[in-house]
């Protein structure tokens, strides 16, 4: 039978190459390294952990990453496997050894009967004659290859660095400090003319927010990671730096917007969230990415009237990352639409982290050992941490009513916020019930809802 080629042996690539080997099929595995370096890898190795040497918590019932390597495990993953047996005490973490990890990750794909290494760079897009190909080249994607999949899903669909605003988990935000309008009650395409939530603050609250961002400490960049600006994705802080008004005339502009609480004051100034899942419980600040280190941005946008108490699913950042709009251009068993012969995994779907890109290669691998065996396999559903990451991904397997479709295409780690939310009732007896509690038992109920429905899949 013909072999399926798996481009890129990072976290990805590795774990797909096993899981369609371990499935029966033949895999030829292409790798550029050493031939060919990229910015951030030091070795030769595959599944290089190129910064951190943490997998994150490692608790698969109260945390979504911990989930993820649950469902991995129960899926014999390699990549698991080799995190397990070579990790390091790192608390509630799982962190590893880097260099025993990524060996025992080349020698087990090395020795495996069925799958062959290639070392060179496939430098554009794949030769017709392979018709089962799995792209997992990552962040830093050679040029060449970048190059023809742009060509192939046309030029917009490609982003070499994210600009990300911070998302905020919806029941964090105080509704009764904001107030649900579009600009203009604008309604738009599939929109309500209410589809935005907005924040006010008065000229003191604005003044002091900036005088925070232009004190905040900044991401310190490598020299690779520096990313070229442009007008219209400029970091707030590099607004503020700007001049005082800046950020009124732009993401933070009060006009068009009346406050149903306070309609005869305007308000000075106004960041707005929009909704950034269809299931209504991720929500983005509008224009607001930024370079500021993690720590300072939860402190500052907790300025923000409305935001106080805010939770964030995740914090706004620039970096180099090569990655697909997925939502456009993949379909939900993550074919490219305009070529299905190409199957995407890892970072460059747009998922973020070495275990979501694995946990990406783990699903793409056993869907093309499939497609080999002549066999279709169903995505995983999206109550399993699989399924809600590639939901995020592929544009959902749901359409709630309240989702405007006017989301812009984030690269994002796995959280509870990509899952269908469960109802729990408090338990008997108890009469005031502790809102830690109460997230806990609901993380709770959607960790063992997934582990349950994994195993239909699996
Ligand atoms: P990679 O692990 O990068 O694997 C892609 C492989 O494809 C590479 O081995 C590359 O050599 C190869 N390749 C590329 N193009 C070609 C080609 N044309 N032909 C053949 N081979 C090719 N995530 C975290 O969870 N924690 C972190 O601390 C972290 N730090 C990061 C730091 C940096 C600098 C970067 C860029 C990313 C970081 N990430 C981190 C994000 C991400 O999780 C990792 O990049 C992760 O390795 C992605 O896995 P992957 O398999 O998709 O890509």
């Amino acid at each position: 039978t013909e072999p399926i080629h798996i481009i890129g042996g990072g976290l990805a690539g590795s774990e797909a190459a096993w899981q369609a080997a371990e499935a029966g099929a033949r895999v030829i595995l292409h790798e550029m390294r050493p031939v060919r370096a990229t910015d951030a890898h030091h070795t030769d190795g595959l599944a290089e952990l190129v910064c951190s040497n943490s997998f994150r918590s490692d608790d698969h019932e109260h945390n979504a990453v911990g989930l993820l390597h649950e469902e991995m495990r129960r899926c014999n993953s390699l990549i698991m496997k080799a995190a397990d047996k070579h990790k390091l005490p790192a608390g509630g973490a799982l962190a590893v050894d880097r260099d025993a990890f990524s060996e025992e990750v080349t020698r087990t794909i090395a020795n495996h009967p069925s799958i062959e290494i290639d070392r060179a760079e496939v430098a554009g897009l794949p030769p017709a004659e392979w018709t089962n190909v799995i792209i997992a080249t990552g962040p830093l994607t050679s040029p060449a290859l970048a190059e023809g999949i742009a060509k192939l899903t046309g030029e917009d669909s490609l982003a070499f660095f994210d600009a990300i605003a911070p998302i905020v988990h919806a029941d964090s935000i105080d509704r009764d400090i904001v107030w649900a309008q579009s600009r203009y009650d604008k309604a738009g395409p599939g929109g309500t003319g209410a589809d935005y939530l907005n924040c006010p603050m008065d000229e003191k609250q604005y003044n002091d927010f900036v005088d925070a961002l232009l004190s905040a400490p900044l991401h310190e960049f490598k020299d690779w990671e520096k990313v070229p600006y442009f007008d219209g994705c400029l970091p707030i802080e590099v607004m503020a730096e700007r001049g005082r008004e800046t950020l009124r005339h732009g993401p933070m502009k009060p006009v068009g917007l009346t406050n149903p609480r306070n309609p005869t004051v305007k308000p000075h100034a106004i960041v707005q969230l929009r909704q950034d899942n269809a299931l209504g419980t991720l929500w983005n600040m509008v224009g607001f990415q930024t370079k500021m280190r993690y720590g300072v941005q939860t402190e500052i946008f907790r300025m923000i009237p409305g935001l106080e108490n805010a939770q964030f699913a995740r914090l706004g950042g620039l970096h180099r990352n090569t990655f697909i709009n997925s939502p456009k251009v993949l379909g939900p068993d993550l074919k490219l639409k305009a070529d299905p012969r190409l199957r995407f995994a890892g970072q460059v779907t747009g998922v973020e982290g070495y275990v979501e890109s694995a946990a990406i290669g783990l699903v793409a691998g056993r869907l093309a050992a499939a497609d080999a065996r002549g066999e279709t396999l169903p995505t995983p559903p999206m109550t399993t941490a699989f399924g809600a990451l590639i939901a995020h991904i592929t544009g959902g397997h749901i359409e709630a009513e309240a989702y405007s479709g006017a989301r812009s295409f984030q690269p994002m780690n796995v959280n509870f916020g990509l899952f269908p939310p469960v109802t729990i009732s408090k338990p008997e007896g108890v009469k005031r019930w502790k809102s830690v509690e109460k997230t806990q038992a609901k993380r709770r109920a959607i960790t063992s809802r997934a582990l349950a429905d994994l195993q239909g899949w699996v």
